[in-house]
């Protein structure tokens, strides 16, 4: 028996030290069977005995669900911050406590969670607690164990409480719901629903983590002078704190960088809702006590939220370039991050369905910085009056039959009015025909008067037609005119590009123009010539020669060679010596152009730009206090560039920085 006990010690502790390599350091040393193997056992001894030990990663998956959750009185109580929604808050604040120029202030992420307790003794993690009235939560240990970035032994032995938030990232979202019966709404449920689910196992699966700010209580050594210092001690001890901590003096500056989190804030793969502000000196803040309800040392400075709740009102199916109908929530009115949204996007049908929603439904909507509104889901109140989403049978534009494609319907008609729209609107876009002056509403009204309905039909445009139409002045039919015919003579790249080739972009066009030089000669390519090119594969080989084969191709390229367009190619011969086809390396400084701009400049010209040397490199441009990388270069023997080498074989072609290609 004692030798058992001593086995499981050892395991225990092994097996947990190997979770920690391969968990938190993403370093192990043994594969992943034996990793087993070892679980396997210690599991295997601990069910024999009848124990396990509190630290060990057993726990970690998640035990037996269970009845209810016991009440838990924390140590020491969780107080909620006093909020500010404006900087004029945020300054009367640094102004109430300040006591002198030099007064810090320690700024740190909110973030979007639940709040949670943990308690340490001799070392050892002996309970978690939800936040609950800040005065008594929920004990969620064994929840609480399943995050792997919580440690279940730590070096100090006091009795502390640890506070801080237990999340879910966003990314561990977003892979979770891929496959999820039961999308979760957002990473703040997915985190507080796994939380306080009686089930430890839910828990485990959602792959939870946290970040630890604050201790609460604390016995068995000296309370901490700074907030600093306690961040400090929490990293010792092994907890996950945040990435973010930073110290400030001056106003200015803090308030800044508030607006500077704000911005990035859509970059991180977490949720946060705003930043805390504290006083750096803990005696200090301290001393200042409580009002009723908050600390006077601290203040959460709330970011404008990103999510709600509204009603669906209806959904509009809407028909894109590719004959795609994606549908379209419209909404009831709501503000959300300053603005008043009316649409979310939805995926497709089946989106819908896995997120149960009806027409009359309160829907969650989520709006960052830069993104489209989206639906994340339904909230669970059922009204009589919702009623089902119905996919459309025929085209909500033209009336033809749809069709199913993997997860999306689309359009039959190659005639559909928004797909010829959207599909005229790229054509005469700046990196294709660049025919300034012609929007989307210019597309529909030519289109709706039966003007222009192909891209031919437009370069054959006319001020004739023109006239008399809605808004159309002699000035505006006049630049019209001129851009179309100054579009005739675009070059070769930008033309192919307007073709609108699935699966051609805008660099696949230009490696086009420059490998084949001429029209006739990308048209003539076959497949396995196609192939050569950089970055083409089979996909986008049959494309091109299934376009210039298809009856639709060849009617779009000859209606526009009939309207006089003759796209043009030179062929940049040394350069095309210098990098076609090549993996080129940049290093040290140019003086003549960025970095960028030099990137560019390769690439246009058939280069490919990557950031290491290696014997695949072709050829190293440098420049002044070029590094590693040249000698690295020298010592493979891969041919080199200087500066003054590489704007000679640039040659005449140098334009003028800021142009567009
Ligand atoms: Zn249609």
């Amino acid at each position: 028996m004692m030798d058992k006990m001593q086995r499981l010690r050892e395991l225990t502790q092994e097996v947990a030290a190997h979770a920690r390599r391969y968990y938190e350091q993403d370093a192990p040393v043994i594969a992943d069977k034996q990793y087993d193997a070892l679980f396997d056992e210690l599991v295997a001894l601990e069910q024999e005995l009848g124990v396990s030990l509190p630290d060990s990663p057993t726990h970690r998956v998640g035990g037996a669900p269970l009845e209810r959750f016991a009440p838990h009185t924390h140590l020491g109580r969780l107080w909620s911050l006093g909020k500010a929604q404006s900087k004029e808050q945020v300054l009367a604040f640094l102004q109430k406590t300040r006591r002198s120029e030099r007064e810090e202030y320690l700024l740190e992420y909110k973030f979007d969670g639940l709040t949670i307790s943990l308690t340490y003794e001799n070392g050892l993690l002996v309970c978690a607690a939800s936040r609950g009235n800040g005065v008594t939560g929920e004990e969620i240990t064994a929840q609480v164990k399943t995050i792997r970035s919580i440690p279940l032994r730590i070096p100090f032995q006091g009795r502390m409480e640890v506070q801080g938030e237990g999340i879910m990232r966003l990314s561990v979202l977003s892979k979770y719901n891929e496959t999820a019966l039961e999308p979760l709404k957002n990473a703040r449920n997915g985190a507080a629903g796994a939380l306080r689910n009686l089930d430890p196992k839910v828990t485990a699966a959602r792959q939870l983590d946290a970040f630890l700010y604050s201790v609460g209580y604390l016995e068995g050594r000296e309370p901490f002078a700074t907030q600093t210092e306690m961040l400090e001690f929490l990293r010792q001890n092994g907890f996950p704190v945040s990435p973010y901590e930073r110290l400030f003096q001056g106003e200015e500056a803090l308030l800044q960088a508030l607006d500077e989190i704000e911005a990035e804030r859509d970059r991180l793969d977490f949720l946060i809702d705003g930043a805390v502000i504290k006083l750096n000196d803990c005696a200090y803040r301290q001393a200042l006590g409580f009002t009723d309800r908050f600390p006077r040392g601290a203040l959460a400075y709330k970011f404008e939220a990103e999510e709600t709740t509204t009603k669906l009102l209806d959904v509009r199916w809407e028909v894109g370039r590719t004959g795609k109908l994606t549908p379209s929530a419209q909404l009831e009115p709501v503000e959300l991050a300053g603005v008043t949204v009316k649409a979310a996007t939805l995926n497709n049908a089946g989106d819908i369905e896995r997120k149960h929603l009806a027409i009359g439904a309160d829907v969650f909507i989520r709006r960052s910085n830069d993104v489209i509104p989206e639906v994340l889901g339904r909230t669970d109140t059922r009204y009589p009056d919702e009623r089902p989403i119905l996919p459309p049978t025929s085209c909500p534009a033209c009336g033809a039959d749809v069709e199913q494609r993997g997860a999306h319907l689309f359009c039959t008609n190659e005639d559909c009015p928004p797909k010829l729209v959207a599909a005229l609107s790229h054509f005469a876009g700046r990196e294709a025909m660049d025919i300034e002056g012609f929007s989307d509403k210019t597309a529909e009204l030519l289109l709706a008067e039966g003007i222009v309905r192909t891209p031919a039909e437009l370069m054959g445009l006319s001020a004739k037609h023109l006239e008399g139409l809605p808004l159309f002045k002699d000035k505006r039919i006049q630049n019209l005119v001129e851009a179309v015919e100054r579009a005739k003579t675009r070059p070769l790249d930008a033309f192919l590009f307007a073709l609108g080739i699935p699966n051609v972009g805008r660099k696949t066009a230009r490696d086009l123009a420059e490998a084949y030089g001429s029209l006739e000669g990308v048209m003539s390519a076959d497949r396995e010539a196609l192939m050569q090119l950089p970055d083409v594969g089979e996909t986008v080989a049959d494309s091109i020669c299934g376009f210039f084969q298809s009856q639709r191709g060849k009617a779009l390229v000859d209606g526009l060679l009939a309207q006089g367009v003759t796209p043009t190619w030179e062929r940049k011969k040394e350069l095309g010596d210098a990098f076609l086809g090549k993996t080129v390396v940049l290093t040290g400084t140019l003086s003549s152009m960025g970095r960028s701009r030099a990137k560019e400049l390769i690439e246009r010209h058939g280069g490919k730009v990557t950031g290491s040397v290696s014997s695949k490199t072709d050829l190293v441009v440098y420049g002044q206090d070029a590094g590693s990388k040249l000698t690295k270069a020298q010592s493979l023997g891969i041919p080199l560039l200087d500066e003054a080498g590489f704007l000679a074989v640039l040659g005449e072609d140098l334009e003028p920085e800021g142009k567009t290609l």
